[in-house]
């Protein structure tokens, strides 16, 4: 009788902690069968599975086939002190969003770091991949941030269009989200993300889902949805939404950004079809060897800048979370050294500093007054 008093006071503890947390709704809500079988004309879309595939249909079986208990005894065994910087990271804070907001023919960009990215393409305002919550994870005491955004949601100036990359946790946060849905801003997102946006409260007008090689124009501002090589879910690997990268072409300047994605051909292609591009960001960090199926290491990035036909390149997916075994700062490293190497030009922005594409920007080697 106690152990059964015992077993419902734990059980109601847990709902009330799982509630307060709302990690019911953290989870979002997978695409229905009606909307699935909307899909089944997506070339990625494997309707017997009704799963969306990569361009090589089984490389996450074979990659999962090399993530064993070796990694976890890695994880726990290994020097962690370095994946987060031991201080917060320098930034330009507040942001000169007098600067950033001034009319202009060029773009203009603020990284918030990891893959969050404020853009002004020719006074047009679009926000990459927000994610500003404490946590990049279902409940709010793991994948902490290094620090608060240099911008808070309510600092953020009107925002006209949202681009989501896919559904994990540190490219599509709930609170960010929420915080849209009673504003003006139009979502663009790949396939199935629309299900989990419609269950946090946007209204389906306000969102436009692509497959990959679709595109949208929003006042002479084109947004083409792109491949990438990565996977979806969170409640495990779904796979029952798109995961893909994005190409924003307005009338004076072209960008890419990669979304996560591990090295494949598709950077070519995109490159050949509908580069050059001005400016690319790119997913340099959180990458294992283990898993670089799903995540470009640095090297790869470079390599992906230059088959894109970017001008510069701007390693992103680091210097916020730690979801890798890395250094905080090996990315950059790695990326400056490839980078020389290889003869691609790399922005290295502060988090919160404004780039303009038109001007000659100064940018430092911040990350050195930091370990
Ligand atoms: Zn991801």
């Amino acid at each position: 009788m106690r152990n059964l008093s015992t077993l419902i006071l734990m059980t109601f503890a847990f709902t009330s902690f799982l509630g307060s947390c709302s990690v019911w709704d953290q989870l979002g809500q997978d695409p229905s069968n009606e909307m699935l079988s909307s899909y089944s004309n997506s070339p990625r879309f494997n309707w017997e599975e009704k799963v969306f595939e990569n361009r090589i249909p089984d490389i996450l079986e074979k990659m999962n086939e090399r993530i064993d208990w070796r990694l976890t005894l890695e994880y726990f065994t290994s020097d962690s002190s370095r994946r987060t910087p031991d201080k917060p990271l320098p930034e330009v804070n507040p942001p000169d969003l007098r600067a950033f907001l001034e009319p202009t023919d060029s773009l203009r960009f603020i990284w918030l770091g990891h893959s969050t990215l404020l853009v002004n393409a020719q006074n047009k305002l679009i926000l990459f991949d927000p994610v500003f919550s404490n946590s990049a994870a279902p409940v709010n005491f793991l994948v902490q941030r290094f620090q608060p955004a240099t911008l808070s949601l309510e600092e953020l100036p009107p925002i006209d269009y949202i681009v989501i990359s896919h559904d994990h946790y540190d490219h599509l946060d709930m609170r960010s989200v929420q915080f849209f849905r009673d504003k003006e801003a139009t979502f663009l997102v790949p396939l199935g993300i629309k299900s989990h946006l419609e269950y946090w409260g946007v209204a389906s007008k306000n969102i436009v889902e692509l497959d990959w090689w679709a595109d949208h124009e929003f006042e002479g501002i084109r947004f083409l949805c792109t491949p990438a090589q990565h996977f979806s879910g969170r409640t495990g690997t779904n796979q029952t939404t798109l995961w893909a990268s994005w190409i924003v072409d307005s009338p004076n300047s072209k960008i890419y950004f990669s979304g996560d994605s591990g090295y494949d051909e598709h950077y070519q292609k995109i490159g050949d079809q509908l580069g050059p591009f001005d400016a690319a960001f790119i997913d340099s960090g959180q990458y294992n060897e283990r898993w670089r199926e799903v995540h470009n290491l640095p090297e790869e990035a470079v390599q992906a800048a230059i088959d894109l036909r970017a001008k510069q390149m701007i390693p992103i997916h680091w210097a916020m979370f730690e979801l890798s075994l890395h250094d905080w700062n090996e990315p950059i490293k790695r990326s400056q050294q490839a980078a020389e190497e290889l003869g691609m030009e790399l922005m290295t922005p502060k988090l919160g500093q404004v780039v303009d594409l038109s001007l000659k920007n100064q940018f430092s080697h911040w990350w050195e007054q930091v370990q």
